[in-house]
């Protein structure tokens, strides 16, 4: 259904954000569930399950939003978006708060992968997969880390080798959140083994699942098992897949990794949904539910921990605020997204560590007749994820230093060496 009220735009014939919000706000609950309405056993909005039909449930979402007319918010009308403002996107964030959304296509089919093709893809990849993604047709996933280079992202040797009108890709890549289901991959690998590091990089943008191309499930310590290696054994992938130059992908990869620091550290304005917005108070709401669960809302220190919180996702939004509106007026470099990336890792796992305290013994196991709190344990099992997704804290922390403070850069000895001459360990 699309909404009955009537679009009001100003001089610039663009829609004004407070008439995209009313119009939001009459089309949200006519076409998008309640979470308070979900089944129990649905995972799908709350990104946790790993099964097919999550998958299936986002792309018809996401379909849902197309065809109301609210999806792609900030991209540009050329490629199927809606070429409005992230005030547009935040206003939307702020109406769909408490219903079912796509989460899982956030991260990175339109924070990452999707920004990254804007900003280096050729005119065609633009055309193609923006419009696909928008549309609830295509997923984007990520093939960058490997085996042996997760942090030293350059260092990738998985192998491209052009033959004619193709190149030839054989290597392995790594923890590739949600490859299974996923349908083009933005993918690193090495086309100049004569050239340093940095410099003989390509990227790609090829078929996830295509002749050559074998993919593994990894399963993790919170039982779920998103994450995936994919095998490349001559997989055949045309020139016409390359983003960027040949030879250029470590800059497609230095773009890629900007557009990831904002997505991880919440700074992205092509996230649709109410996390971006809803980190100010949702976490506190579910801390507090948890104490009322487990009798300790009366509890000082409960309330002190629950406090704490509370001030870590305030400082986080405000954080954010400051860091976009200066990358944005350009008083900041693009790297200071590494100050959001690392506060979130941060507070993400304080956060966690917070709600384990107050669950005490229960987030391990419940009583039968007790709150039923595992999720908290859940959670915590995972909570390293977030210091190492979208590149490790300490990789923040060294990019804070080196790019955005100045101080002296880490010594390598692989600087200017032809890729072929550095030593790797063994
Ligand atoms: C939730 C999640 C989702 C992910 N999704 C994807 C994905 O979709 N696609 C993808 O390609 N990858 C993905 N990754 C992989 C992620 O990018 C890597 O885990 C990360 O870059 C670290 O690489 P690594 O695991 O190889 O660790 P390593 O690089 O081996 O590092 C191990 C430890 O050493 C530290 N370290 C390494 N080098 C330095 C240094 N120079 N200075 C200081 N400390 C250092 C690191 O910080 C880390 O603590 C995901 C990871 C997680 C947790």
């Amino acid at each position: 259904m699309t909404a009955t009220t009537t679009a009001v735009s100003d001089a610039t014939g663009m829609e004004s954000v407070d008439s995209f919000r009313l119009r939001a706000r009459e089309w949200i609950p006519a076409n998008l569930r309640r979470l308070a309405d979900l089944p129990a056993d649905e995972g799908a909005q709350r990104n946790v399950s790993s099964d097919e039909s999550a998958w299936q449930r986002a792309r018809a979402l996401q379909r849902t939003l197309y065809e109301g007319g609210f999806a792609g918010i900030c991209y540009p009308k050329e490629y199927g978006g809606l070429g409005l403002t992230s005030a547009h996107q935040r206003a939307f964030n702020e109406e769909v708060a408490g219903h079912e959304m796509p989460m899982r296509l956030n991260v990175p089919t339109f924070t990452i992968c999707g920004p990254t093709i804007l900003d280096m893809g050729s005119e065609e990849h633009k055309r193609e997969h923006l419009a696909a993604a928008i549309r609830g047709d295509e997923v984007l996933v990520q093939f960058l880390s490997e085996p042996g280079s997760g942090s030293d992202l350059a260092g990738a040797t998985t192998r491209a080798e052009r033959d004619g009108d193709v190149f030839v890709l054989n290597g392995s890549k790594i923890w590739s959140s949600g490859a299974y289901a996923a349908d083009y991959a933005l993918c690193l690998a090495r086309t100049d083994w004569d050239a340093p590091k940095h410099r003989g990089l390509t990227m790609f943008l090829m078929k996830v699942h295509q002749p050559g191309v074998h993919i593994e499930r990894i399963k993790q310590v919170n039982g779920g098992d998103e994450f995936c290696q994919e095998f490349f054994d001559d997989v055949v992938v045309p020139a016409s897949a390359v983003v960027g130059e040949v030879g250029g992908g470590w800059a497609v990869a230095s773009r890629q990794l900007f557009h990831e620091r904002n997505a991880v550290g919440g700074g992205s304005p092509y996230f649709s949904g109410a996390r971006a917005e809803g980190r100010r108070g949702t976490e506190t709401d579910a801390l507090i539910d948890l104490v009322r669960r487990t009798g300790r809302a009366d509890d000082p220190y409960a309330r002190e921990l629950i406090a704490e919180a509370h001030a870590l996702g305030v400082i986080h939004g405000h954080l954010v605020d400051r860091v976009t509106a200066g990358m944005r007026t350009q008083k900041m470099p693009p790297t200071a997204g590494s100050l959001i990336r690392l506060f979130h890792g941060e507070s993400a796992t304080r956060q966690a560590e917070i709600a384990l305290e107050l669950a005490g013994p229960a987030a391990a196991m419940s009583a039968p007749d007790g709150p039923d709190t595992r999720e908290v344990g859940v959670s915590f099992l995972f909570r390293q994820a977030t210091q190492l997704g979208g590149g490790s804290t300490e990789m923040a922390r060294n990019i804070i230093s080196e790019r955005i403070l100045g101080m002296a850069r880490e010594y390598a000895a692989d600087r200017d060496v032809p890729f072929n001459q550095v030593r790797h360990g063994r």
